[in-house]
């Protein structure tokens, strides 16, 4: 097996061969880095209901009840409700943050979803803002 990755299919990096077997195998198959195949992975899974895509940003949303992981949960535990596109509101605590989407996987990897709670605190801000206007006169 080549020791390299000459030129990525996707974004032209050289990647040298330095993860496990199974990482390695998949980025000779594909001629792909480590960092484009872990987004071809994902175009992979895109439309399963988990996934949001918001900003550009790519989630997964886990399991509320997971038994198994000693406890720990994306963010910390956080709750967030999203919106997605096909009308579905899921709320979540233990969503997981995958990264910012290359440039080159945006087409294939759409928005599909938002954050119910961006939206509200947005337009709270502005209310509050009005208020405090209006007392101060
Ligand atoms: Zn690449």
């Amino acid at each position: 097996m080549k020791a390299v990755i000459e030129k990525c299919q996707e974004c032209g990096k050289r990647e040298e061969l330095h993860w496990i077997p199974e990482v390695n195998e998949a980025l000779v198959k594909y001629q792909l880095c480590f960092k484009c195949n872990f987004w071809r992975e994902k175009v992979l899974i895109k439309d399963e209901p988990r996934v949001a895509r918001i900003d550009g940003r790519h989630y997964q949303v886990g399991q509320e009840h997971a038994p198994g992981y000693g406890g720990f949960r994306g963010f910390g535990g956080t709750g967030f409700t999203i919106v997605f596109d096909d009308g579905r509101k899921v709320k979540t605590t233990n969503l997981w943050h995958q990264g910012t989407i290359p440039k080159h996987f945006k087409e294939r990897l759409p928005d599909n979803a938002h954050f119910e709670y961006g939206e509200k605190k947005g337009g709270s801000i502005y209310d509050r803002q009005k208020d405090s206007n209006t007392g101060t006169q």
